[in-house]
C-alpha cells in the first residue's frame, strides 16, 4: 500500500490534533470536521478500505469499534453519535487508509448524503 496522510499521521511526519493512541489504532481531530465532534479513527496497519480487510483483521476491527465508542463516551457523547466508513470513491472515500469518521455534538439527520 502507498504512503498516504494518514500513514503520515501515524509516522508523525505531518501534524494532527491526537485524542487517543494504542498500539494498534490512533485517533486525532478530523482537518475539516462536520461536526462539533468528528474524530477519526484509523488502524496502524495500512487497510486501504474496510473491504479489503481480511479474517485475520477482526479482533482488530472489533477493536477500533469498541474504542470508537470508548472515545466518543469519554468526550461527554455517548448517548447520541454516528460511525461512519465510506468504502470506496463512490462512497465518498477520499484517504485510502481505512478510517472510521466519529460524529457527535450534533443533531444528526436520516438518511446520510
Ligand atoms: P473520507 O472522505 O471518508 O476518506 O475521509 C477523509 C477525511 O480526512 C475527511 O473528512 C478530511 O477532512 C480528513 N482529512 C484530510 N486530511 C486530513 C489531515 N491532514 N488531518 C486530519 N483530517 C484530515
Amino acid at each position: 500500500m502507498s504512503e498516504t496522510l494518514f500513514s503520515k499521521i501515524i509516522e508523525r511526519q505531518i501534524p494532527a490534533d491526537i485524542v487517543y493512541e494504542d498500539d494498534d489504532c490512533l485517533c486525532f481531530k478530523d482537518v475539516n470536521p462536520k461536526a462539533p465532534v468528528h474524530y477519526l479513527l484509523i488502524p496502524k496497519k495500512p487497510i486501504e478500505r474496510l473491504v479489503d480487510a481480511k479474517s485475520e483483521d477482526q479482533t482488530l476491527l472489533g477493536h477500533m469499534l469498541m474504542k470508537a465508542s470508548e472515545i466518543v463516551s469519554d468526550a461527554g457523547f455517548g448517548d447520541a453519535f454516528r460511525l461512519v466508513i465510506n468504502n470506496g470513491p463512490g462512497a465518498g472515500q477520499s484517504v485510502f487508509h481505512l478510517h472510521i469518521h466519529i460524529l457527535a455534538g450534533r443533531t444528526m439527520g436520516w438518511p446520510p448524503g
